[in-house]
């Protein structure tokens, strides 16, 4: 049977192990936490001490770890992935990382036979629980058909965006729009407020009329006009708003490196830093509507 590894069982890599798991696929999990990989062995995975022991003789590799640093060490340093893993091996990293790295990675792997995707998420941790995240591929024809198979078992679409390091691009380029989008409304609808309207009004006329955008309709961030989104739970649960930050940081080094104009998502990554500095970071991104309130 085929077997897959499955490195970096946090917030998103848990569940979407556990997914392959309830596929009745043979997983074996390496995380440097080692009750993360417990969590994952009393469901049937099995375990490796390391990374090295834990790609042998895989077919398919899957690494969720939270940053571009991280990717690099685990893949590239002596004894990692590329080291350890034979020739013909798929490895899929669905980080979150520049796409500088993703490319690097991949030239490196082709280099020695080793085919690599990036494919970065969108959905969040309750996507990622129940299988329905959006797979955003770079990679070649070939791999990301390959990929597609076993991506399929963790969500619902998997898009090809182009070549290596194509899937990071087009991430950052929404989460760089959702950003802004977000500050917008938050904006909007804080205007509307302090000039005498009721935000679930407010929020009904520009969801009928040209303001109307995926976080007003989808994740108002005003608290009490919509119900089970992070706004009116305390702004718990969702997408933090340091990970907000890390994109549009991302977003940002894409920018240098293209030359290209980007004032809105420079600015939304101000809004994001200030508000995180003011210790709002673990909270979820909408909370940046406690930014535009007048101080009671
Ligand atoms: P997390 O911090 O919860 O999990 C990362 C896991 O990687 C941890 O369990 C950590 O122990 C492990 N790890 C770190 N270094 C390791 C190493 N050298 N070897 C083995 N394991 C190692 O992060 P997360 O929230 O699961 O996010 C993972 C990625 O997904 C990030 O790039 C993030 O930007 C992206 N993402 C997150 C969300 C979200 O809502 N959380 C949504 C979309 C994308």
């Amino acid at each position: 049977m085929e077997k897959i590894t499955f490195i970096g069982l946090g917030n998103m890599g848990a569940p979407m192990a556990k997914n392959l798991l309830s596929a009745k696929l043979n997983v074996e999990v390496f995380d440097l936490n080692p009750s993360a990989v417990q969590e994952l062995t009393a469901l049937g995975a099995s375990s490796a001490d390391s990374v090295q022991q834990a790609v042998q003789g895989s077919n398919v590799v899957i690494t969720m770890l939270p940053a571009s640093q991280h990717v690099q060490s685990v893949y590239l340093t002596e004894g990692g992935i590329l080291d350890s893993v034979d020739s013909g091996t798929l490895l899929i990293d669905c980080s979150t990382i520049d796409a500088t790295t993703a490319r690097d990675v991949a030239s490196k792997a082709l280099k020695r036979g080793i085919n690599f995707v990036d494919a970065p998420v969108s959905g969040g941790v309750a996507g990622a629980s129940a299988g329905t995240l959006t797979f955003i591929v770079g990679g070649s024809a070939e791999n990301f058909a390959q990929a597609k198979v076993t991506l399929s078992h963790m969500g619902k679409n998997i898009f090809h965006a182009g070549e290596a390091g194509a899937g990071q691009v087009a991430k950052i380029c929404n989460n760089m729009m959702l950003g802004i989008l977000m500050s917008g409304t938050c904006e909007a609808l804080n205007l509307g407020v302090e000039n005498g309207l009721d935000p679930k009004v407010l929020s009904d006329i520009m969801l009928q009329s040209s303001g109307r955008n995926w976080a007003l309709e989808l994740y108002n961030p005003c608290p009490g006009v919509m119900e089970n989104v992070p706004s009116s739970n305390g702004y718990q649960g969702g997408f933090m708003s340091q990970l907000m930050a890390k994109d549009l940081g991302l977003a940002m080094e894409a920018a240098v490196a293209s030359q290209s104009s980007t004032p809105m998502g420079s600015l939304a990554r101000n809004l994001f830093n200030f508000h995180n500095g003011q210790g709002n970071g673990q909270k979820d991104f909408s909370s940046l509507f406690e930014f535009y309130q007048k101080q009671q």
